[in-house]
C-alpha cells in the first residue's frame, strides 16, 4: 500500500505494452543522441490521481493534472523529464522526444490541444 504523496517510477508497474513502448522510445532517443531523459512517474492509483487533481483546485499550488481519469491509472502512461545540462522540462529536448514518440505510435501530451503536457507519454489500446 503506497501513500498518495508517493510517486511511482517503476516501469514494471505499467502494462507490458506500455513497458515495451517506453523501452523502445528510450532506445530510439538514445540513438538520436538524447541520453539524459528519465522517468518521473508511471502508475498512479485512483487515490493519488484524486490527490493530484485537488492540487491547484482544493489545495493551493500549481495545477498538475487535468483529469480524474488519467491513463497513468490504467498503467498505460509515463512522464519524463530531462537531466543536466538541460533544465528539467527543456522544451527543445521534449519536442524531439515527442516527434520520435509519434513515429513509434506513442501518444504524447505535447499533441493535446486543450492542455499541452509535453512530458506525458502514453500508449492506447
Ligand atoms: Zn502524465
Amino acid at each position: 500500500m503506497t501513500s498518495v504523496t508517493t510517486t511511482c517510477r517503476d516501469l514494471a508497474e505499467l502494462l507490458p505494452a506500455a513497458q515495451t513502448a517506453c523501452r523502445l522510445l528510450f532506445q530510439e532517443c538514445f540513438k538520436a543522441g538524447i541520453k539524459n531523459i528519465f522517468i518521473t512517474e508511471t502508475y498512479r492509483s485512483q487515490e493519488r490521481q484524486k490527490y493530484l487533481y485537488a492540487q491547484g483546485r482544493i489545495r493551493p499550488m500549481q495545477i498538475v493534472t487535468w483529469t480524474l481519469n488519467s491513463n497513468h491509472k490504467s498503467r498505460l502512461a509515463w512522464d519524463i523529464a530531462v537531466g543536466p545540462p538541460q533544465s528539467l522540462y527543456d522544451v527543445a529536448t521534449l519536442n524531439r522526444v515527442v516527434s520520435i514518440s509519434k513515429k513509434l505510435g506513442i501518444k504524447s501530451g505535447g499533441a493535446w490541444t486543450n492542455a499541452i503536457d509535453q512530458p506525458h507519454l502514453n500508449v492506447t489500446y
